[in-house]
């Protein structure tokens, strides 16, 4: 039996320190390749925030892999949600 994943993996002291490991990178949005500002506050729609490369929803055990992490908007991160990452599906409707 798989063990239970434990919140959604955006919490804790490992999130926090992977977290601003990604900060420190002071990447470009991983999304839309615009440089982020890592000055504005973290309400702010164009902040830095995490991106999972492979969604938490696909994939929850990379929550904390560090490959997996990488720097964006927080508007494009929304905007992308769960999707990004995933393999097209060739039939989207099967139902
Ligand atoms: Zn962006």
């Amino acid at each position: 039996m798989p063990s239970k994943i434990k919140g959604h993996g955006r919490t804790g002291r490992p999130w926090r320190r992977k977290a601003a490991e990604v900060r420190a990178s002071f990447s470009p949005c991983w999304l839309c390749g615009d440089p982020i500002d890592y000055t504005l506050p973290p309400n702010h729609v164009w902040s830095f925030t995490v991106h999972h490369k492979v969604p938490l929803a696909v994939a929850p055990w990379l929550a904390h892999d560090r490959s997996n992490l990488v720097a964006a908007h927080r508007r494009c991160n929304s905007l992308q949600g769960d999707r990004l990452g995933r393999p097209p599906t060739p039939t989207s409707r099967t139902w």
